[in-house]
């Protein structure tokens, strides 16, 4: 029975002391949210006379009461009867701030899902939780693939809005116990405690179809893909940050499987870091969407400064990762078989170029393009050189292809015949990064090659390394004997370039004449290095044949 409350606790619980002296305790019981709760209050009181904690409740008015709540009791003399003091703090404004506070930091604000720090805080407790009771877990990382062509086309409150339609499709997707978490961008997680592979393969099954349909957002209708990576734990790692890690991986390799594919992480994609996976994925389309773009680095002859040849150097824009060097993208094409498709335009849109400039009169007529191992290997090869040609009509002797000494390497004999196959088709073949290659003399005999690149790695330290002096030297004899022609590659000081001609190298490329430059600068750098000599008349000769080397 109530004996006496204070006018604090009638403020706070919205009663009148009136109505509450001489009524039983059970009067508040069922303002309590937990129903178990006064039970375990009992309990403790009766074993140590005290209790205490948080009271999920509400005031007399219905209005929301977390109370922070004391308990003490004082037996009597008389041990069956005593005396209960409760302590009741309001801690409703302060709890009200507190989940404020979690909210902006674990919520995000325009989906209102958790964000990965929240996700993570749930990841490591359904982590541990598994562990203990020896479960699985999946997790899985999803990808809007189309996201910022909506951006880009359509404005940020159409992505947005297709953001707000994803987050809400896939709650009504996913069971209470799972968690979805807006990751940042285009990117979102799930969290299915319990799942096997065979489960979560069924939910992203599910996800796929259900977010394959159109939605309507500002007026438009949109279609959009996504790519699904699937981690397990404990199979594929324990902690979040690695499982996060192992679906984000396996959802760059569901991306480069096509749109609107899943795929499960499996760990030789470790090997496979997620830029690669994602540079590779994206370089797919890099032609497509004209991403990819040619510059041309002149090769002129030490003697004469007279151009010699423009070597063709691929580049990519990304429209987010911005300028990706070749060095890297290069062998990731060469990985996935891209090559091929890259390597064929870059010949295409060289032979092309070539056959313009030749037209306005540039005076050298020879571009040199860069061959990859892959393509040097493929059949088709010498027939794809004869067609890009022939369409853009321009005689074989104007190409010269860049082959590095490891295509000979591998299988000297077949190397020989596809060298020979191009030779008969009348085009030139050099030999790149000379001297970093194992290349025996005996094999440089046996091939039809007319030029060697010597490397720039030997170039940089001619003015303070004897060896590399040495080497060049060695390099540049050799040819000779060959009869063969020498371009040193990375020349950037005259010290370089000096050193070089005095030692018989016939041509040179590298800053020291030339930056890789664009197509539209080339006509204006090779008008403004003419200087009225005899180099300069070879500049500026009449017609483009005369210039070759
Ligand atoms: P590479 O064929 O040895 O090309 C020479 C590289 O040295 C180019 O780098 C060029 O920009 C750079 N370079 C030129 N002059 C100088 C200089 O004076 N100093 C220094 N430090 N560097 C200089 P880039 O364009 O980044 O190309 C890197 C490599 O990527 C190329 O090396 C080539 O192996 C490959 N690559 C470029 N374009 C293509 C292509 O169209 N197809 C294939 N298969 N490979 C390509
Ligand atoms: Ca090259
Ligand atoms: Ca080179």
């Amino acid at each position: 029975m109530i004996l006496s409350v204070n006018p604090a606790f009638c403020e706070i619980t919205a009663f009148q002391a009136e109505e509450l002296q001489g009524q039983s305790i059970q009067l508040l019981a069922p303002l309590i949210h937990d129903a178990s709760l006064p039970e375990a209050m009992r309990e403790d009181l009766s074993s140590s006379g005290h209790w205490q904690g948080e009271v999920i409740s509400m005031r007399r008015n219905g209005a929301p009461l977390t109370a922070w709540v004391s308990l003490s009791l004082r037996r009597d003399t008389d041990p069956r009867s005593g005396h209960l003091i409760a302590i009741v703090h309001d801690v409703t404004s302060v709890r009200q701030v507190e989940q404020k506070l979690l909210r902006r930091d674990h919520f995000d604000g325009l989906t209102d899902l958790p964000n990965r720090q929240l996700l993570v805080d749930r990841l490591s407790q359904a982590l541990a939780q598994a562990r203990r009771h020896q479960q699985p877990l999946a997790l899985l990382f999803l990808d809007v693939n189309q996201l910022r062509h909506v951006n880009d086309n359509f404005g940020h409150t159409a992505g947005d809005g297709i953001l707000r339609e994803v987050a809400q499709r896939l709650r009504q997707s996913l069971r209470e116990v799972d968690t979805v978490a807006r990751l940042g961008g285009d990117e979102f997680a799930v969290l299915l405690p319990g799942a096997t592979a065979e489960g979560a393969g069924q939910v992203a099954d599910k996800l796929i179809e259900r977010l394959a349909q159109p939605c309507r957002v500002e007026g438009h209708e949109f279609s959009l893909t996504f790519s699904i990576g699937v981690a397990l734990s404990p199979d594929d790692a324990e902690t979040p940050e690695a499982l996060l890690r192992c679906a984000d991986t396996a959802m760059y390799r569901a991306k480069l499987e096509g749109r609107g594919r899943w795929c499960f992480y499996s760990a030789d994609m470790l090997n496979r870091s997620a830029r690669q996976l994602q540079l590779e994925a994206a370089l797919r389309r890099a032609e497509e969407r004209e991403e990819l773009a040619l510059v041309y680095q002149p090769q002129v002859c030490l003697q004469s400064g007279r151009l010699v040849g423009m070597e063709a150097l691929i580049r990519w824009k990304h429209p987010e990762l911005g300028m990706i060097s070749p060095a890297e993208f290069i062998p990731l094409a060469e990985s996935s078989g891209q090559i091929l498709s890259i390597g064929a335009w870059v010949m295409r849109t060289a032979v092309r170029q070539m056959k313009q400039w030749i037209d306005a009169g540039l005076p050298s007529n020879v571009v040199a393009v860069n061959l990859s191992a892959v393509q040097f290997r493929d059949p088709g090869l010498p027939e794809l050189v004869q067609k890009v040609l022939d369409d853009a009509g321009l005689p074989p002797s104007c190409l010269e292809l860049e082959l590095t000494e490891s295509v000979a390497a591998h299988n000297p004999a077949e190397a020989g015949q596809m060298m020979d196959r191009l030779h008969a088709l009348g085009v030139r073949l050099s030999i790149d990064d000379f001297g970093t290659g194992f290349s025996s003399l005996s094999h440089l005999k046996r091939f039809p090659i007319h030029t060697l690149k010597i490397d720039q790695s030997f170039v940089r330290d001619i003015g303070t390394d004897p060896d590399d002096r040495a080497i060049v030297q060695a390099i540049i004899q050799m040819a000779r004997a060959l009869r063969l022609t020498t371009i040193a590659e990375g020349v950037e000081t005259d010290e370089q370039a000096a050193f070089l001609q005095s030692h018989g190298c016939e041509a040179a490329q590298g800053y020291r004449f030339c930056k890789p430059m664009p197509p539209e600068d080339t006509l204006a750098w090779v008008q403004s290095h003419t200087r009225p000599n005899s180099a300069s008349r070879a500049l500026l000769a009449p017609t483009a044949a005369q210039a070759g080397v």
